[in-house]
């Protein structure tokens, strides 16, 4: 089977060109075991892309940047963390080479090729973007920021004015939760600067080192964040050390999951007849931990429904403290998890033993957890 394809995986098929025979052709992926070699920025493009079409992937990587590592623990993607090996492209239907070292790729699309499973043709690596810095020196005063809300995952769910910005960037620095799957065919330099529940992060502060540094070399650099920049996703702080920094910036918003993940569940956040408004709090501290700054008391008297982020894990001490509140136990309550993606779902129940499912239900991080009488809307 002779190596086909080029780097470009598109909403539920692969986009591959035989590069002998001149042509393009689609791969669906849907259900396709699929093998990514490689962990690096470059690799992410293509998982985030594979993922998205419903590809079963698997990652064969020593090591990986921070959102692959994240989609391996959420089971959304296998990681092997070790070295390529020859038997790996046995038993996937498609193999594609990413490893950012022109060798390897070379090296795995013609064991590809020898054990008769379709394979993309490795990228060159030679985007002319994302080489050094060297010929930046001469218009250093566009040099830029833009932080783009990219919505709850789903490329579709990006903004036009935020899709056109990642796509004439010089550097992208991604969050998992961000719509991955519009790396893929970029130019730009990726870097991910991913935040892991209980595992790998970036400290905030050199996110904001990395943004200016590279605007202050004269690049177009994207910071693109999952949902809204200033929803939980600290876009005030990232503008201000820009603004502090002297390097121009600009936000494009983003469709919040606060919103987006209910709505794609069938739940509105606001109902006529039924709630005349929401309130959206984080989670990530329990009510009582002194770093908690929220009256859940008043939530719990406030007569609107309560869509709750980052709080998995707090689930628990959360809804016991609203019931004890006196919120009636029998409030409906519906958690979603990966909202917009292929592996999304939910459960709904009420207030009082909404943990219990979900955590019967083995649903981690990302979810967005409701908590109203729009929860029970019908979907
Ligand atoms: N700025 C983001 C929120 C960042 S805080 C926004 O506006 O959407 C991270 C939290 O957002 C997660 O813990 C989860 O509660 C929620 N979240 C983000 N993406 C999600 C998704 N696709 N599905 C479910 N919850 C999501």
């Amino acid at each position: 089977m002779p190596t086909i394809g080029a780097h470009s995986v598109n909403e539920r098929t692969a986009a591959l060109m035989a590069r002998d025979a001149g042509f393009r052709a689609t791969f669906p992926v849907s259900g396709r075991r699929v093998l990514v070699v490689g962990g690096g920025t470059a690799a992410l493009a293509q998982v985030a892309s594979l993922r998205d079409g419903g590809a079963r992937v698997t990652v064969v990587a020593a090591h990986s940047v921070p959102s692959i590592e994240d989609l391996a623990e959420r089971g959304v993607v296998t990681w092997h963390t070790r070295a390529y090996d020859r038997g790996d492209v046995v038993g996937h239907d498609l193999v594609v080479p990413a490893s950012g070292d022109p060798l390897l790729d070379a090296r795995v699309a013609a064991e590809a090729a020898d054990a008769g499973t379709w394979c993309t043709v490795p990228d060159s690596g030679s985007s002319p973007r994302s080489e050094g810095g060297e010929d930046v020196g001469n218009c250093p005063n566009r040099g830029r920021v833009v932080l783009v809300g990219g919505g709850p995952g789903d490329p579709g769910l990006i903004t036009v004015a935020g899709l056109e910005a990642v796509r004439s960037a010089d550097v992208v620095v991604t969050d998992r939760l961000a719509p991955l799957g519009v790396l893929d065919g970029l130019d730009a330099e990726v870097v991910d600067v991913g935040k892991i529940p209980r595992g790998r992060s970036t400290p905030q502060e050199e996110i904001n080192r990395v943004l200016v540094t590279h605007a202050a070399a004269g690049k177009r650099v994207v910071r693109l964040k999952g949902g809204d920049p200033f929803v939980f996703g600290r876009g005030g702080e990232e503008v201000e050390a820009c603004v502090a920094a002297g390097i121009p910036v600009d936000v494009v918003p983003g469709v919040t999951s606060a919103i987006a993940g209910p709505a794609l569940a069938g739940i509105p956040v606001t109902h006529r007849g039924l709630s005349q408004g929401f309130t959206v709090v984080s989670g990530h501290v329990p009510p009582g931990d002194p770093r908690s700054t929220l009256d859940w008391d008043a939530l719990a008297r406030s007569g609107t429904n309560l869509v709750l982020l980052m709080a998995v894990a707090t689930l628990p001490a959360i809804t016991e403290t609203l019931v004890a509140a006196g919120l009636d136990p029998a409030t409906p309550a519906a958690t979603i998890a990966d909202a917009t993606l292929p592996t999304q779902r939910s459960v709904r129940a009420d207030v009082a033993t909404i943990a219990a499912r979900v955590a019967a239900e083995g649903i981690g991080a990302p979810a967005i957890t409701v908590v109203g009488d729009v929860a029970a809307r019908p979907v």
